[in-house]
């Protein structure tokens, strides 16, 4: 059994002590339970320096973080954002060259993951954002955003791969769960991003997941990280390069590349959510002094340089600030200018037309509803039902059919992430109770009941919410709204709209 344990060690520095351990093993006897004990006590008292003098030969040993969630919550999580920035973030083809290139080069950091951080449960995978601003995140799990900026901005191969094994040392560490932990709050419940960009009620806004759900909201607690956790992800980050075959200066390097190209402004977002944790750049020198690089050293590719250039032919990319005004204008034109919540709304009328979203559905709405398109949802209300409030774009009386991304294929589960969303983004309104069975098209669906006083009109609101799957596993589903006093008059048409549904997805 010890030949096991001295197969661990090897390396040229560590035999004299080895050789000692066995000396001293050799004169114990294996004869008693007293003896065994004893035996394992000195095994450790041994093994205990040599271990430190075996991590160091690999570099600094970095703790994973207290955290109170489980791993299956980290990929979850990651999964339900990564399907929200999927929606709302322009991304470069999956099958592109330049998407193929950054994802063989994060193959080959996870692969260098040391095996005591690995998580058989994370499936990282890596796609490119088409803005210009010099950014990267990784989300709880393994999905992985790279900014075109931020490989334009590399000056080698190195370089941003340096930026991405420190991502991913995040995703390893599990620093955005772990965050989560510490801030030990309440109010936070995993997990609350649900229906943060679809469905509001009130508001609707699809623009502001880009800077209160993606980019902010959620990266208070995932995509902004303590000095403490930016150290320890610079140093396995390090410990990664090296093992990938890359130089872990490259990641030093890739710092001050950063900064010099902020050119003394604010800098750029991804400096903002990686605060330097103090002396970065030697920090990670250092680190690089103690590791070696495994293989032929692989700082630059040819390939690199083939992508940077693709990437500088195609016509200029929008900053994330551009994308985010982008949708928020696009959203408040969703409601023609000039329109206002009224008193009186007329009832909806006795007579349907068909709508046809995106041929994923078909729908029949009373003939009096105007339709509002949006990204992923349409709007149906008639006139004086709609209109701006406080900045928002709002609805009192009619029904609102969309398609969401929650991240799960289980319809109890994804529906419970998309109302928990949607009462978040509409604080008024509570659960009536729990989930009833339904049907939607012959398929199974779930429906609640949410109720309360709408800012907007001061009355009692009532809320039903459908909820179906789609065969891609995004959740369909239907939102009636009315003043609860009213209902009476919109019960019809409300049944022979989720009658009227064909699914086609
Ligand atoms: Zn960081």
């Amino acid at each position: 059994m010890y030949q096991d344990l001295f197969s661990l060690f090897d390396t040229e520095p560590q035999k004299a002590l080895q050789q000692l351990i066995k000396d001293v093993l050799r004169n114990f006897k294996l004869s008693t339970i007293f003896d065994c004990v004893r035996h394992a006590v000195v095994i450790a008292i041994l093994v205990g320096p040599l271990m430190t003098l075996d991590a160091l030969a690999q570099g600094s040993r970095v703790e994973m973080p207290k955290n109170k969630y489980s791993v299956s919550q980290d990929v979850q999580l990651g999964r339900q954002a990564a399907g929200e920035v999927r929606q709302q973030m322009p991304l470069l083809s999956r099958d592109s060259r330049i998407n193929d290139y950054v994802e063989d080069v994060g193959r080959r950091l996870v692969s260098a993951i040391p095996r005591e951080y690995q998580q058989s449960g994370f499936q990282y995978s890596f796609e490119v954002v088409n803005a210009s601003d010099i950014n990267a995140f990784a989300l709880p799990g393994g999905p992985m955003f790279v900014n075109r900026g931020m490989i334009e901005a590399a000056r080698t191969e190195g370089e941003m791969a340096g930026v991405m094994a420190h991502e991913i040392s995040h995703v390893v560490l599990r620093h955005g769960t772990a965050q989560a932990t510490k801030a030990n709050s309440a109010k936070f419940q995993l997990p609350a991003i649900g229906g943060a960009i679809l469905g509001a009620i009130l508001g609707g806004n699809v623009g502001s997941v880009i800077s209160q759900g993606t980019q902010f909201g959620l990266g208070a607690y995932f995509l902004k990280y303590s000095r403490e956790y930016e150290r320890d992800a610079d140093i396995l980050g390090a410990q990664i390069m090296a093992r990938a075959g890359y130089d872990p200066r490259d990641l030093a390097n890739m710092f001050r590349t950063i900064e010099r190209q902020s050119g003394g402004s604010s800098g750029p977002e991804w400096l903002s959510s990686h605060p330097n944790p103090g002396n970065r750049y030697q920090v990670i020198n250092e680190e690089a002094s103690r590791l070696r690089v495994s293989g032929s050293s692989r700082s630059n590719s040819a390939e690199f340089s083939q992508v940077q250039s693709e990437l500088r032919r195609m016509s200029k990319a929008l900053t994330m600030q551009e994308i985010a005004n982008r949708q928020t204008s696009q959203n408040t034109r969703s409601y023609p200018a000039g329109s206002r919540v009224e008193q009186n709304v007329e009832y909806p009328a006795g007579n349907y037309r068909a709508y046809r979203g995106s041929n994923l559905f078909e729908i029949n709405v009373p003939g009096n509803w105007q339709a509002f398109e949006e990204q992923s949802s349409v709007t149906f209300a008639p006139r004086g039902a709609y209109g701006n409030y406080q900045g928002q774009s709002v609805f009192t009386h009619g029904a609102i059919v969309g398609i969401a991304n929650v991240g799960s294929r289980n319809l109890q589960a994804a529906s419970e992430q998309y109302i928990n969303g949607l009462l978040q983004n509409n604080s008024y309104l509570q659960a009536q109770g729990r989930f009833r069975r339904s049907t939607i098209d012959g398929r199974q669906a779930l429906a609640i009941t949410l109720t309360g006083r709408s800012p907007v009109t001061g009355a009692n609101e009532a809320v039903m919410v459908y909820t179906s799957l789609l065969r891609n596993g995004n959740l369909f589903y239907v939102i009636n709204v009315v003043p609860r006093e009213q209902y009476r008059y919109y019960e019809r048409a409300f049944n022979t709209m989720l009658q009227s549904i064909n699914l086609n997805g």
